[in-house]
């Protein structure tokens, strides 16, 4: 008898055995996918992790519906990688699988499926079972793969589905909902009717008396023969000094036509700038550093100033690696970022660069998958938020994680709870690759594995192009506020500063740390403040939307025009966000024309990306925002940022909270002074003379980190500790209390190790769930395997207490 070891995509540690046939046996292979039965009628596809010859002894092995790959869709490197995942971050393989496959790649019987909208399809292409398919959902705007079973009648439907998804006739639900179009540029060409030799002599006519027109034509044939690609309209008015109006006239006088493309789906008719690559002294230095450094090591940290050109040097890097014939990754924490880094990486190395992100369709990240897998030209070059760390890769040579201290690296949920830069360096471990971590700010970890020397350090401290570190104020609170010099948030001395930019044509930003000071209502009667009522928060008010809202579960009520409590009429908003700050700009600034980016204006498909560019294309003087400012973007025209206030990220209850409040500072004030004028920062604060502050004021990152490290070891941190937080959930709050209190007990008498809490922690109940944590701190000279088997194990009995056994536990390893 023949066997499959599979996993399933469900939340299990464990891999299921399935029966094969003798001629399935001689033709499956490790990495292929498999239909499977599952319970009493649930399907799934599953991935063939080991084929072998022994029947399971606790349970009758099923058999395989089906086998639906030719070839191996997933490689051994790969697979390799997801265990160690699982194991060291303690989650099921299925949790690795489920998150790493687009989701198209994996029905299952309760996958919703529907027809997509605005494909006109050819009945006669259709295949029966197509044909029956396609017109079961005309009836019905979706269908469950289940239901589909029983119209066919027949099992084996997946095959069916898969090739009805790749021809773009069916697509899953969840895709519907948040499908994501990348934002449409407008391009101009000439019209086609001029294109001959003779039509432009036609084209000069048409033109004789219009020198404005003439002006814009030539701009386009200027434009087109230095930089090799297409125009776009926004290039063209630049260009040409005139105005977008001028083009469209000439669009309607149809002497240029226009066309739209995705903005990160550019073709460069295969012709690449083929500028080389100019470095600085101080890049070149850094590369050839670099170089050497990986020659010897595994891993080296890039350590550039703001604006020390380090995306210039990983383009050099990734060169020489494209010469081996090897595969680059490269990571980046948001994916907001990815269409300003592709549109870089394309004008070096054309359409050898893909992008991979859980916003792209289906078929898209489907296409990545494939070529990867396959070596394709086309992917030499993935460029991905941390979830491109999963794809197939056949020969990966080279990672390059940017802004490597980002939070954002870190999965919080579902599981996994990874961290992709350090499940980088493991993947490139096993493919002999090198990486290549940047940063300005690196995280104390990552410093302090050059300091121990295991990884390479390179740095580089000036800016490129000689611009200098911009210069940085500090505003004194108390005494602005004792001498009456605040009007609203602002200092006199922001105010002036703001006033002096905008005279001189030069944009502002505003940065208001999201965390601790969101609007709320309060009744000046009572004092009476709306919580949620299935978390332990207040709600936030939202003064566009004349709302209160919840931001854990969402939960929103209109402004309440009384309070709930004591019905008084006299209610007041307190607390400060962006929002109001942007209400006190416009009437301190009521020509300036001012912005907002945070979790709210940047919600919407395109959000961060419009106002990214209307920034950037000065429709914006003064943007105000959250933590998303502090994400690696290039501004060219930004003389002055201001930071509102310095103390709330500094006094967050976190013990990254000083470490962080650096990076975000330093971050933000690195988006100033980018052209040749030297940029200013005011950071007004209570507390000027923190050490912190004093830290980001002299540019002194030796210092924070020395500091911060010694911190570390006193408190038990990392990187002296590795730190695991159990999270406990349950509805009735009695059972929690005891449940946490149990695993506590339990835990603390068996580990050898500081074992903390349980902690009601600050919000302490979310969407009607009590919440308990426990944080577990293992010294790194205690081997970390053989911890967590007995925190398993621990787990594990807890499971096993009948009146525990609905107490939710999520583990999250080297919790961030
Ligand atoms: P960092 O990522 O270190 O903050 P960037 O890579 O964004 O810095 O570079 C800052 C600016 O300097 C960018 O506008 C970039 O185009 C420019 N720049 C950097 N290096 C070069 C170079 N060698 N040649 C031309 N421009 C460069
Ligand atoms: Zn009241
Ligand atoms: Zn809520």
């Amino acid at each position: 008898m023949y066997f499959v070891e599979v996993i399933l995509p469900l939340s299990l540690a464990k891999t299921f055995t399935y029966r094969i046939s003798e001629t399935e046996f001689h033709f499956i292979k490790k990495g292929m996918r498999v239909a499977v039965p599952f319970g009493k009628s649930k399907m799934y596809t599953g991935l063939v992790l080991d084929i072998h010859e022994n029947a399971p002894n606790l349970y009758e092995a099923k058999e395989i519906h089906q086998i639906l790959d030719e070839k191996p869709i997933a490689t051994e490197i790969q697979i390799k990688h997801w265990l160690w995942i699982a194991n060291y971050y303690m989650c099921g393989i299925g949790d690795v699988y489920r998150g790493a496959f687009p989701s198209g790649l994996l029905l299952e019987s309760e996958t919703i499926i529907s027809h997509k909208p605005d494909v006109v399809v050819n009945d006669s292409e259709l295949s029966d079972d197509e044909f029956l398919i396609y017109e079961a959902l005309h009836h019905q705007s979706s269908l469950k793969v289940q239901d589909i079973i029983s119209i066919l009648n027949k099992k084996n439907i997946f095959p069916v589905l898969q090739k009805m998804i790749s021809k773009d006739i069916i697509v899953l639900e969840e895709e519907i909902k948040e499908s994501y179009k990348p934002k449409l540029v407008r391009y101009v060409k000439l019209h086609s009717k001029y294109e001959t030799d003779e039509g432009l002599g036609q084209l000069l006519e048409v033109l004789k008396n219009a020198n404005k027109q003439k002006e814009i034509v030539l701009a386009y044939f200027q434009l087109r023969a230095s930089e090799k690609k297409p125009v776009t309209v926004k290039n063209l008015v630049e260009v040409s000094g005139s105005t977008t109006a001028a083009v469209k006239a000439l669009v309607d006088k149809e002497i240029l036509e226009e066309y739209f493309i995705q903005h990160d789906r550019v073709s460069y008719e295969g012709k690449v700038s083929e500028k080389q690559l100019l470095l600085s002294d101080a890049q070149e230095n850094a590369f050839t550093a670099i170089k050497e450094s990986l020659i010897e090591k595994e891993v080296c940290l890039l350590h550039g100033v703001t604006s020390s050109g380090k995306t210039e040097i990983y383009i050099k890097l990734i060169e020489e690696y494209l010469l081996l014939g090897r595969q680059v990754l490269y990571l980046l924490p948001e994916i907001a970022l990815t269409t300003q880094l592709v549109s870089r990486l394309r004008l070096h190395f054309g359409d050898r660069v893909a992008v991979f992100h859980s916003k792209y369709s289906n078929n898209e990240r489907v296409e990545v998958w494939r070529q990867t897998l396959e070596n394709s030209e086309k992917a030499q070059i993935v460029i991905g938020a941390r979830s491109a760390l999963f794809l197939p890769f056949a020969d990966l040579g080279l990672l390059i994680v940017d802004e490597e201290h980002e939070q954002t690296f870190k999965q919080v949920d579902p599981a996994p709870r990874y961290h992709a830069r350090d499940s980088a360096v493991v993947l490139a471990n096993f493919h002999k690759a090198k990486v290549l971590l940047g940063s300005a700010t690196p995280s104390i970890e990552t410093y302090f594995n050059t300091q121990t020397d295991k990884y390479g350090l390179v740095s580089l401290k000036e800016r490129y192009n000689n611009v200098r570190m911009p210069e940085i104020v500090l505003v004194d609170l108390k005494d602005k506020h004792f001498r009456k010099k605040m009007t609203g948030h602002f200092s006199d001395l922001l105010i002036e500063e703001i006033a002096e930019a905008l005279s001189l044509g030069e944009q502002v930003i505003l940065f208001q740390n999201r965390r601790g000071y969101s609007p709320i209502i309060e009744c000046m009667t009572c004092g009476h403040v709306p919580h949620c009522q299935q978390c332990d928060v207040s709600l936030t008010f939202h003064k566009h939307k004349n709302q209160l809202r919840c931001h854990y579960c969402g939960y929103a009520i209109a402004k309440p025009t009384h309070c709930h409590s004591c019905s008084s009429i006299d209610l007041t908003t307190k607390g400060f966000g962006t929002e109001q700050i942007e209400q006190e700009l416009i009437s301190l600034f009521p020509k300036a024309k001012t912005g907002r980016m945070d979790q709210d204006t940047t919600r919407g498909k395109f959000g961060f990306e419009k106002i990214i560019d209307a920034f950037k294309n000065r429709e914006i003087d003064i943007l105000v925002g959250t933590q998303m400012l502090a994400k690696g973007l290039d501004f060219d025209n930004v003389s002055l940022v201001g930071i509102m206030n310095a103390d709330n990220m500094l006094h967050h209850p976190d013990f990254r909270a000083f470490e962080r409040s650096y990076q975000m500072m330093t971050q933000v004030a690195g988006r100033a002074g980018r052209a040749e004028k030297q940029g200013k920062v005011v950071i007004q604060t209570y507390n000027p003379n923190h050490n912190t502050i004093q830290q980001v004021t002299t540019n002194n990152y030796a210092g924070m980190y020395k500091e911060q490290l010694y911190d570390r070891q006193i408190y038990k941190y990392p990187p002296y500790f590795r730190i695991i937080k159990l999270t406990l959930k349950h509805r009735d709050f009695d059972k929690l209390k005891e449940g946490s209190m149990w695993l506590y007990q339990v835990l603390s008498q068996n580990l050898s190790m500081p074992v903390l809490g349980p902690e009601e922690p600050a919000i302490s109940r979310i969407r009607n769930e009590y919440i308990r944590t426990i944080l577990i701190k293992i010294p790194q000279n205690l081997p970390l395997g053989g911890t967590k088997k007995t925190i398993q194990k621990i787990l594990n009995s807890f499971e096993a207490v009948a009146q525990y056994r609905a107490i939710k536990v999520v583990i999250n390893v080297d919790f961030y």
